[in-house]
């Protein structure tokens, strides 16, 4: 296991994802807020695979959402394909949303009077792409849940919900797929399927930004990044699950 410095911004090729000093507080009352991220600069290359661990509570999934554009930073920056996220349109980060950059949601948010086929496919469909059932149907086969494409969200289990939501993010071929706790749900037969799936993505050259709890699925990236109290505490490269769970249960100083 290595430990590197922080801020290692010369990463190997063109960023995908940029993040300078991103902050973010939430008004808890008024005229009091509480600081949520304190200051995380981060850069992912293509095709790279990045693991976000850390305590319930340190600020994983709000990093997670800020660094996709989808909830604005209160200060410091996030670009996207090298393009600044507080100066893309709505249409424009819509687009993105479309064509190249897929979400996996830890509350699944499927669009609940869609099918499951239906959900996985709305991405193509709203972009006008075509994409063959064929296709579709082999995506959900092997994430485990072929025979329930024409279920609605609301009869499926947490689980199935969270691999249709999992093929929506995916179908679409995206450049980079941002996935929070993306196994929360699953046994660990399907939880594998899944990070296959995701590897699969990654070898084709999408970059993946993943927050999980389990320190074998983190040990799968290239990088894991520990959060701690909004902070990024440190990076390990080349860690097997027992360093991270070594770093993620570490005392505060790590
Ligand atoms: P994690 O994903 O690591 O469990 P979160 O990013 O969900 O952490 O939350 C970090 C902290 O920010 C928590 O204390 C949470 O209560 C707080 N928080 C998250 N979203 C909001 C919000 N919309 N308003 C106020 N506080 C929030
Ligand atoms: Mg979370």
């Amino acid at each position: 296991m290595a430990l590197i410095p922080l801020n290692d911004g010369e990463a190997q090729g063109p960023a995908v994802l940029e993040a300078r000093d991103v902050r973010k507080g939430f008004q808890v009352r008024r005229g009091e807020t509480r600081d949520v991220l304190r200051g995380v600069t981060l850069r992912v290359g293509a095709g790279e695979r990045v693991a976000v661990v850390g305590p319930s509570g340190s600020g994983k999934s709000s990093l997670l959402y800020c660094l996709a554009g989808l909830d604005p930073v209160s200060s410091g920056s996030v670009a996207l394909f090298g393009r600044d996220v507080a100066s893309m349109s709505g249409a424009h980060l819509a687009r993105e949303y479309r064509e190249r950059v897929g979400f996996v949601f830890q509350q699944y948010n499927l669009v609940s009077t869609l099918s499951g086929f239906e959900n996985a496919v709305l991405p193509m469909r709203l972009s006008r792409r075509r994409v063959a059932a064929d296709v579709v149907r082999s995506v959900l086969d092997r994430l485990g849940v072929g025979d329930r494409g024409r279920a609605l969200p609301g009869t499926m289990s947490g689980g199935e919900q969270q691999r249709f939501a999992i093929a929506r993010a995916l179908i679409a071929h995206p450049q980079l797929v941002f996935a929070d706790e993306p196994t929360g749900a699953l046994d660990s037969e399907n939880a594998d399927a899944v990070v296959e799936h995701l590897e699969s993505l990654s070898s084709s050259g999408a970059a993946l930004v993943y927050v999980t709890h389990d320190p074998s699925l983190a040990a799968r990236a290239d990088r894991v990044l520990v959060m701690r109290d909004g902070v990024l505490a440190a990076e390990l490269r080349g860690a097997d699950g027992a360093a991270v769970l070594r770093a993620m249960s570490a005392p505060r100083a790590a």
